[in-house]
């Protein structure tokens, strides 16, 4: 059995919608570990091609070549249903396929390596998570078993649910799910230790990313104690939506200048909302960028000057939309605006002028806080809880740290007339428990217990989390409880649900299955061995790379000296006649056997080297 001085720590994770980092805790500190390309973050990007999988850089930097193998945003995608009004706008602008799967679940499809084949977006997301797995595992040289993941606050229970589930598949033990914003806190807080030690501050997070949005106002206590007070937010807001509405600008632009429509062109909406996210980063330090695309469609070079100001003009009621949530969370959290004290910025986004401006306005120009890496400080925060939770005892500030969290959305069951019965309101600190009788009509031996998340007065308007029945009643008239439901959120934010008969002490569980789009624990079983032997397909397509790049390479570097072994006639034309011979072999055996295992490429530069043994 393995050590405990074998074990690597756990790590925190930021699985982020456009890109991904993680952090661990190591030596006394927090590290952001850099990955195979020496960036610190991960592009959520996974690319199928004809020999191989491609994940993070290497699949983001291959995009315009082959978008509809190339998948992003499967954040946007995590936890939602096909029919989902905003995945059915974002299919529109993505260049890769999602069809509907049983029970209304979205599947991606691809051609990987010359077949079609569909995963679920826990899947693309277990192999992002499996990369920084991976990067993690490289630098600490240790297997890493347990994470810390981040979600948005805004996560209802089955975006929550689908992520711990793709943490499963990729091999994670998910010690604990934290939002976003509140990592976010705990970097500022901890890296600001000395200034708030006596204080009581309340704390801002503005967190704008890729596709998700975030507001959460915390107090941090004595430095240590971070007590959420509420959040607000929209998972589906963020800097692609800014990158969709530039690309739909382009659209309409093209179709006004050449009376073509390019939608369907999957392609060029590949190569055009590349360009438009460069754009958009262009333009938060200059004021105007140009477009240039040759032969984007039917031959059709485009070519457009895009100025900051037509930026913001064409994403600005989002960015209204931004600061209206920011006053919902000051409203539920009870607070005016002049008691923030600081307001920290995360997430790529956040370095978009505009909304910076918006912000100091909104408070009164108030300066905004700078002193966390808006692109890190959510790792950095989920590290130092995965360090809390895995018992450090190095460090005082990590060891007295205490999170109290809350539930960002309503909680409750569907009574009469499609009516929402909230149990818990939102912003309930969490964990909590709540049970609340009910009753059925007269006589009635079974009910059926729908329950819902979310803020409308009808059932219909919020998320269905799931369904189940209970029967066995004793018979009751109208009115009179006959059982109790008891409604649990953990500290991850997952809810279970348990109804408890009245009279006769029989309960039932709601375990939320593949009716309402759930993966049951086969399926994540067999996710958990397809990711494994994708992993391993992947290491021996490198293996294979190594060795074929090896073999060219000896090649190569033996036609040159057989060259010079020529010149100076330092052999006998025999000897060098079948040397030669040999080498010729070897280059028509390689392109002819591409598809050769790792061991027949070893094998014939064996071969090879014993051939050329006179060439010293
Ligand atoms: P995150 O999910 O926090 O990594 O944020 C990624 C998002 O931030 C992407 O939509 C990026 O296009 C966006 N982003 C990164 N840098 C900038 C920038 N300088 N200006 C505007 N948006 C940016």
């Amino acid at each position: 059995m393995e050590g405990k001085e074998n074990e690597a720590p756990a790590i925190g994770i930021d699985l982020g919608t456009t890109y991904s980092c993680v952090a661990v805790w190591n030596r006394n500190r927090i590290e952001i570990i850099t990955n195979d390309q020496g960036n610190r973050t991960t592009p959520s990007c996974v690319a199928f091609l004809d020999e191989d999988r491609l994940i993070g850089d290497g699949a983001k930097n291959q995009v315009a070549m082959r978008p509809a193998s190339t998948i992003f945003d499967a954040k946007r995608l995590i936890g939602r249903k096909f029919s989902d009004s905003k995945v059915k706008e974002d299919m529109k602008l993505w260049s890769f396929k999602v069809k509907e799967g049983a029970d209304d679940t979205p599947k991606i499809v691809v051609i990987y390596k010359g077949q079609e084949k569909e995963f679920l977006v826990e899947e693309i997301s277990s192999m992002i998570l499996g990369k920084m797995k991976e990067t993690a595992e490289a630098y600490l040289g240790k297997v890493v078993k347990n994470a810390v993941i981040t979600v948005p606050a805004y996560f209802n229970d089955s975006q929550r649910q689908a992520t711990k589930d793709a943490g499963t598949i990729a091999g994670l033990n998910v010690i604990r799910l934290i939002n976003e914003p509140t990592a976010a806190a705990i970097a500022y807080g901890l890296d600001n230790k000395s200034d708030i030690i006596d204080k009581i501050i309340n704390v801002l997070i503005f967190d704008l990313g890729g596709g998700t949005f975030d507001v959460s106002l915390l107090t941090i206590e004595k430095g240590g104690i971070f007590e959420v007070k509420a959040v607000s937010g929209d998972t589906h807001l963020g800097g692609e939506d800014f990158d969709n509405n530039m690309v739909d600008y382009c659209i309409r632009e093209f179709k006004r200048k050449w009376k073509k429509d390019l939608t369907g062109n999957k392609r060029a909406l590949g190569r055009l909302r590349f360009a438009c996210e460069n754009a958009k980063r262009i333009l938060s330090s200059a004021t105007q960028t140009s477009i240039e695309l040759d032969c984007l469609h039917e031959g059709i070079d485009f070519s457009m000057k895009f100025t900051r100001a037509k930026f913001e003009e064409v994403n600005m009621s989002l960015f209204a939309t931004c600061i209206k949530t920011l006053e919902n969370c000051l409203s539920d959290a009870k607070m005016e605006k002049s008691w923030v004290d600081e307001i920290i910025l995360v997430g790529g986004s956040t370095r978009i002028p505009k909304i910076q401006t918006m912000l100091r306005e909104f408070f009164d120009w108030k300066e905004l806080s700078m002193s966390v890496n808006p692109d890190e400080a959510v790792a950095y925060g989920a590290a130092v809880m995965a360090s809390k939770l895995s018992g450090n005892k190095e460090n005082s500030s990590v060891q007295d740290l205490v999170l109290l969290d809350v539930t960002p959305l309503s909680l409750g069951i569907e009574i009469t007339g499609k009516v929402m019965s909230v149990l818990i309101p939102r912003n309930t600190p969490i964990p909590t428990k709540k049970t609340n009788s009910y009753c059925t009509a007269d006589n009635q031996r079974t009910t059926r217990i729908s329950v819902y998340q979310g803020e409308r007065p009808r059932c219909t308007d919020n998320h269905l989390l799931g369904e189940f029945t209970v029967s066995g009643f004793l018979r009751t008239p109208k009115g009179v409880p006959n059982h109790n439901v008891c409604f649990e959120i953990d500290a991850n934010g997952i809810i279970t649900v348990t109804a408890e008969m009245l009279f006769t002490g029989k309960t039932d569980t709601l375990t939320i299955t593949n009716e309402t789009g759930r993966l049951s624990k086969e399926e994540i079983k067999k996710m958990v061995k397809d990711a494994e032997r994708y992993k391993l397909e992947d290491q021996e397509f490198k293996k294979k790379a190594e060795a074929f790049n090896a073999l060219e390479d000896f090649i190569y570097k033996k036609k040159n000296k057989l060259k010079e072994y020529e010149v100076q006639a330092k052999l006998d034309s025999k000897s060098l006649e079948h040397i030669e011979r040999a080498i010729a072999d070897a280059i028509e055996w390689i392109e002819d056997n591409r598809a050769a295992a790792v061991d027949e490429i070893d094998r014939m530069m064996v071969f090879l080297e014993f051939v050329c043994k006179p060439l010293i």
